[in-house]
């Protein structure tokens, strides 16, 4: 789907009509025309942001949430792997809620293992599709124990190697627990993305490759937090609230300033 601003026309019938001294005071004025807004998460790419800008743009981001963290429970990096494999096409409430039950109990790959794929999706059977989850997360288990001798391995090549391991994933680990400068883009990243002009791009992986470059290199540990958040809880799919972000005066989204207006 694409955006559809909603202008409207509207006409006066009355305005052809002569206006008599009798009816003059009658005479309504035209009601006020709406802002366009939006109306889906797909946003056409705007004009690419100037460097000068992107640097103010984290620097507000930062300033507003000096160490932003992922919402995902964790303690260990097989924790936070699992959670973060769980959280594919779910909600991080959703995962953090059947997480809570299920790592005080089984937080190794063994364990895990020794759950059993019945005992596992009993565990993880409010997060959607568990069913596949399961079935990945046992696999993962066993290779970790194979290959890594049970420990989350740091390089991007060994991670994507496990089921239900992609790049997103394998991103997430890299940057959140061994603090490389990974981008996982995930949809409020591509949208804010694209819709600001911090780095547009066709797809995720266009994206990803857009902010390594353009993001500058004293937020780039951190960028992918502060846009999953911005996105998550400001600049919204369907209602961006662009009349309280502090990026607004920054960000190269035609419809802010209609949204601004009517926010
Ligand atoms: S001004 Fe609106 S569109 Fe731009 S970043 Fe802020 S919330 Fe998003």
């Amino acid at each position: 789907m694409t955006l559809r601003p909603t202008h409207t026309k509207h006409h006066a019938p009355s305005a052809k009509k002569a206006v008599t001294g009798a009816n003059k005071a009658k005479v309504a004025k035209p009601p006020a025309k709406k802002p366009a807004l939006p109306r889906t998460a797909e946003t056409p790419p705007s004009r690419p942001m100037a460097p000068q800008a992107r640097f103010e743009f984290f620097r507000r981001l930062r300033e507003l949430n000096p160490e932003p963290k992922t919402e995902l429970e964790y303690s260990t990096a097989f924790e936070l792997l699992i959670a973060v494999l769980l959280s594919a096409q779910a909600t991080d409430v959703s995962v953090n809620k059947a997480t809570r039950k299920l790592f005080p109990i089984a937080n190794t790959p063994q364990a895990l293992l020794d759950l059993g794929e019945e005992g596992l999706r009993e565990r993880i059977s409010t997060i959607g599709l568990y069913k596949a989850k399961a079935a990945n997360t046992l696999a993962t288990c066993r290779l970790l124990l194979e290959r890594h001798g049970g420990e989350v391995p740091g390089d991007r090549e060994s991670l994507e190697q496990l089921p239900g391991v992609g790049r997103k994933t394998a991103n997430v680990v890299l940057n959140t627990w061994f603090r490389q400068p990974a981008m996982a883009v995930d949809t409020h990243i591509f949208r804010v993305a694209n819709r600001t002009g911090l780095a547009p791009g066709k797809d995720v992986r266009a994206v990803e490759d857009a902010l390594l470059k353009r993001v500058p290199a004293e937020f780039l540990m951190d960028a992918h937090h502060w846009l999953i958040l911005h996105g998550r809880y400001v600049c919204k799919a369907q209602k961006p609230d662009c009349g309280r972000c502090v990026v607004r005066d920054l960000c190269n989204f035609r419809h802010k300033a209609a949204l601004s207006a009517s926010g």
